[in-house]
């Protein structure tokens, strides 16, 4: 079932509560679960989903509250334990501006940096969508003043840097990148150092990735990360692979050990429920939704806002 299906599934089910009987409410609970699994989320959380629920009904409801009182609690208990299941309580690390100081060297007046760039890492499988998501948390960024650039190390994938280039020549964002270095690690950190040289607020590096997971691409990750020491690392996620969302996010949370997910392809079949449960699995934030290819279909992902949006 995709998202929107869902959405409009869990509408139905809390409206179905009428006069708020026993049976109803049971019925109801069963039907939001139902619908929940039916989107590929995992099994054990709509259980505790489930189990949550139904203990909350049991404290809050009481017999003597009027149908109209019961029905309200009811959807602000199944609001809050569907937040609670797309929300994994963690901050993730916010970009700040660089703070320069002058200093005279050499007789000569010259800006130094006093904090350090934020460098975000992207990860992810081949097809995920880090590309284009690099180029549109860049542009994100950009339009709210930082001065990013973006260093393309996936030497794997043939046009990988025309790609990233491309893209980041239509808005207009400094890139760093090489047609006849085979060695990944080594434009990353060359990238990275020519913009910290430069005083760029943000540096963003897209990693290449691979058809599957596997030890080589690993490998690549821990040596980028060790050479250019991300603040930042972003997994992204296809947001419609359903039930593979969780093993993949274990797996590169072993070697990328990612702070964040940037969850792609929110927009057409998306379930979603897949990636919901990675980030219980993975207990890591979602940071952004990809909601189409355009460089603007990017949207901050807050837990509330999503489940709000979702039923409507
Ligand atoms: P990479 O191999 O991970 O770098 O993936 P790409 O950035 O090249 O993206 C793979 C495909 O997914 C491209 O055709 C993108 O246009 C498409 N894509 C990326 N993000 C989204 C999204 O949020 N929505 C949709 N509909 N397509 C996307």
């Amino acid at each position: 079932m995709v998202l929107a299906d869902l959405g409009s599934r869990l509408r139905g089910a809390l409206s179905s509560v009428e006069s708020a009987s026993d049976d109803e409410i049971n019925s109801m609970v069963k039907d939001v679960c139902t619908a929940l699994l039916e989107s590929d989320v995992n099994i054990k959380l709509v259980v505790r989903l489930r189990d949550n629920i139904k203990a909350k009904i049991k404290t809050e409801l009481s017999p003597e509250e009027t149908t109209a009182n019961k029905r309200k609690k009811l959807q602000k208990i199944i609001f809050d334990e569907l937040v609670a299941l797309v929300d994994s309580h963690e901050e993730p690390p916010k970009p700040k501006k660089l703070s320069t100081s002058t200093k005279v060297i050499n007789g000569k007046k010259k800006k130094v940096a006093k904090t350090n760039s934020h460098v975000i890492m992207f990860v992810g499988l081949q097809g995920a969508g880090k590309t284009t998501s690099c180029t549109k948390l860049a542009v994100y960024y950009k339009k709210r003043g930082f001065k990013v650039g973006l260093v393309c190390a996936d030497t794997f994938r043939a046009g990988a840097f025309d790609q990233l280039k491309q893209n980041a020549i239509k808005a207009s964002i400094p890139y760093y990148g090489s047609y006849l270095e085979q060695d990944p690690v080594k434009i990353a950190y060359e990238g990275v150092t020519k913009f910290k040289s430069e005083k760029f607020d943000i540096i963003i590096v897209d990693t290449s990735g691979r058809h599957r997971q596997e030890q080589q691409l690993f490998d690549e990750m821990v040596q980028i990360g060790e050479m250019v020491q991300p603040t930042q690392t972003i997994m992204v996620m296809d947001g419609s692979i359903g039930q593979a969302a969780e093993s993949q996010a274990k797996a590169f949370k072993e070697s990328a050990n990612f702070g964040s997910i940037i969850l792609t392809k929110m927009d057409g079949h998306a379930k979603g429920g897949g990636a919901i449960s990675a980030v219980a699995a993975t207990k890591t934030p979602i940071v952004f939704i990809g909601t189409g290819e355009h460089v603007g279909d990017l949207e901050i992902f807050k837990p509330t806002t999503f489940i709000s949006k979702l039923l409507g």
